[in-house]
């Protein structure tokens, strides 16, 4: 059965300022940690200026692609971000559906200091306009989102597939407004994808009693009650927690509504963390991209926790490498790991 996804996300221009009274290199080859981060009405010089290709909505698609699955990018970028759509396109992502927009594509500006410290700013610019609707290519199974678009066109999209027995996966990143999170349909949700700082955030906008986690508690003891919480209020809905170096915590609710907690610890890694910029996006392409394989098919827990680990496997990857979108595996390399 042909398997198909649409992602309608965001794609920018990251731009990482390089080099300022004694650089190092730290995180990625493009990014070099300024001493200190610019205070109000201090200037700081830059050695260099260099452009990547990010946002959430292109790194996903990007992951799906390198997975080796079929996928269609919609989302918006202006004449200034060509060169990103043509980056995307070498993935393997299909950017027919993009759209080309009187506005400037949108950007992430970013400088990192010495210990780890990042200041963004980020300018929606193309993401945020209103583009033509498309019709979903008729082999879709999947459409993926998250949550730098006007939240207005992915509930658009998301009604669309889900009345179309399309499954649906939301990372709700950055997250949106309590009231946002409070209104929206998620009954038409198959998966959601969160790390534990947005679980906690969306159990408190939606109500959700959550307990106070002892101090010495781990990140998994943390992370569990906020999923048992969010799959109460989600009969509907798989969730599926990304712990960072923790690993990951699933729920198959919507396949077995008394399922436990499904825990996998992060993979192994060859070396050290290098820069985990980009590592939850690989993720979740990954993931989907997994479920994408099962389509059709008869699927027990035990396929579901096998595309968990692959997902893992290539997150782990991508951490030990330089870079967001450079960094995600190729779909050969996780499975050489695995074996
Ligand atoms: P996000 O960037 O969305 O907050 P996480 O930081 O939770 O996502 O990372 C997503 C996944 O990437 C994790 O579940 C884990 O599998 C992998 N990962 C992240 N950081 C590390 C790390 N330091 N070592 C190994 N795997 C990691």
């Amino acid at each position: 059965m042909p398997a198909r996804c649409l992602v309608r996300g965001s794609i920018n221009v990251d731009e990482f300022f390089q080099g300022l009274r004694g650089p190092v290199q730290r995180f990625t080859d493009l990014v070099i940690i300024v001493k200190e981060i610019a205070r109000p009405g201090e200037t700081i010089s830059a050695e260099n200026l260099v452009k990547r290709p990010g946002g959430k909505g292109a790194n996903q698609a990007g992951a799906l692609a390198r997975a080796g699955v079929a996928v269609d990018f919609v989302g918006a970028i202006g004449q200034d971000g060509l060169w990103v759509r043509d980056e995307l396109k070498e993935t393997g992502v299909d950017v027919e559906s993009m759209s080309v927009v009187e506005e400037n594509t949108g950007r992430a500006i970013i400088q990192v200091n010495e210990i780890g410290e990042n200041s963004i700013i980020l300018y929606k610019g193309a993401n945020y306009v209103s583009i033509p609707s498309h019709t979903i290519h008729p082999d879709t199974t999947h459409a993926v989102f998250q949550n730098e678009i006007p939240l207005s066109s992915t509930i658009e999209y998301l009604t669309q597939a889900s009345s179309s027995q399309i499954s649906t996966i939301f990372n709700p990143s950055p997250m949106p407004t309590p009231e946002e999170l409070k209104t929206f349909p998620w009954h038409q949700l198959t998966w959601l994808v969160v790390n534990s700082g947005e679980a906690l955030a969306l159990c408190k906008a939606l109500g959700l009693e959550v307990p106070d986690p002892s101090t010495s508690a781990s990140a998994v003891d943390v992370a569990k009650p906020l999923l048992s919480r969010l799959s109460s209020g989600m009969p509907t809905t798989n969730v599926v927690c990304t712990l960072g170096a923790d690993g990951v915590l699933a729920q198959f609710t919507l396949f077995n509504s008394k399922s436990e907690p499904v825990y996998l610890p992060a993979a192994k890694l060859q070396g050290t963390t290098r820069d985990t910029t980009g590592a939850g996006d690989c993720f979740t392409g990954y993931m989907v991209a997994g479920l994408m394989r099962l389509e059709g098919k008869e699927v027990t827990t035990a396929d579901y926790v096998a595309v968990l680990k692959r997902a893992v496997q290539a997150a782990g990857m991508c951490v030990e490498k330089r870079g967001a979108l450079a960094s995600i595996p190729l779909a050969r390399e996780v499975e050489a790991r695995l074996n």
